[in-house]
C-alpha cells in the first residue's frame, strides 16, 4: 500500500505536509520567543512553581529534563518536567510551556474527564497504531484465506480506531490545558501585555501538532476504509 499512487497522493503526501508544516510553525515560534526575556523575568521552574501554590497544589515536583520541547506532566510520578530551555530560561516561550504544564496538573488534580480517558486509551493506541495496519494489510494481501481475510481487515479497523480516538481526545486536553494556561498566567500578572499575545501564538502553534497528527490518523483511516470497500 505504500506503494499505492493514491495512498502517496491523498494519504501520505498531505499528512507529511501537514505535520512538518505544523513542525516547522512551532519549531519557528518557540525559538523566536525563547530568545525574549519576559518583563518580569521569571525561569519555567519559577512559573511552575508560582502557579502550583496558587492552585495550592502540594506534592507536585518541577524538574529539568534533557531534550528540546520534552516538556511534560507526568501524572503517575507527580512531576512537571521541563526541558533544558524552559527549565532555567526567562524567555516568553519558557513562562507559556511551563505554565501549559501546569495547565496539565489542574486538569488531573480537578480529575478532568478528557485526561483520564486520553490517558486509559494509551494501551489501545500503542497497539492500535502498528498491529491494526498489520492486520488490515495481512487481510487484503492473503486473500486466499477467505472468511478469514474479511475478520483481519475489520479487526485492523477497530484496532485503528483506538488510535484514532486517542488522537482525537488529545485534542480536547491540549486545547484545554492550554487556556488554562492563559488565564492563570494572566491572574498572576507572570506575562503583560503583547506577552500574553506571544505566549498564546506558542500555545496555538504546539496544539496545530496534534490537530495534524490527528488529522493525518484520519486520513489513513480513511484510505483503510476504502481499502475495505474496494475488495468485492
Ligand atoms: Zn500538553
Amino acid at each position: 500500500m505504500f506503494f499505492d499512487p493514491t495512498y502517496l497522493l491523498f494519504v501520505a503526501l498531505p499528512g507529511m505536509l501537514l505535520m512538518g508544516w505544523a513542525q516547522f510553525k512551532v519549531k519557528g515560534t518557540y525559538q523566536k520567543y525563547a530568545q525574549v526575556e519576559s518583563s518580569l523575568g521569571m525561569t519555567g521552574k519559577q512559573v511552575a512553581e508560582a502557579i502550583l501554590d496558587r492552585m495550592g497544589v502540594q506534592g507536585v515536583k518541577v524538574e529539568p529534563i534533557p531534550g528540546e520541547l520534552s516538556d511534560h506532566y507526568d501524572p503517575s510520578a507527580k512531576a512537571v518536567r521541563l526541558s533544558e530551555g524552559i527549565y532555567g530560561s526567562n524567555s516568553i516561550a519558557a513562562a507559556a510551556i511551563a505554565a501549559h504544564e501546569c495547565g496539565h496538573v489542574m486538569q488531573d488534580v480537578k480529575g478532568y474527564t478528557p485526561m483520564n480517558i486520553r490517558a486509559s486509551l494509551v494501551p489501545a493506541a500503542n497497539l492500535g497504531s502498528q498491529l491494526g495496519p498489520m492486520l488490515l494489510i495481512a487481510g487484503i494481501v492473503f486473500t486466499g484465506l477467505g472468511g478469514l481475510s474479511t475478520v483481519f481487515i475489520y479487526a485492523g479497523i477497530a484496532l485503528f480506531l483506538g488510535a484514532i480516538l486517542f488522537h482525537v481526545v488529545t485534542l480536547p486536553v491540549e486545547f484545554d490545558a492550554s487556556s488554562r494556561a492563559l488565564r492563570i498566567i494572566d491572574d498572576l500578572g507572570i506575562l503583560q501585555g503583547d506577552e500574553h499575545k506571544a505566549a498564546k501564538q506558542i500555545l496555538s502553534a504546539a496544539a496545530f501538532t496534534y490537530v495534524a497528527t490527528a488529522i493525518y490518523a484520519l486520513l489513513q483511516l480513511g484510505y483503510y476504509l476504502m481499502l475495505a470497500n474496494s475488495r468485492d
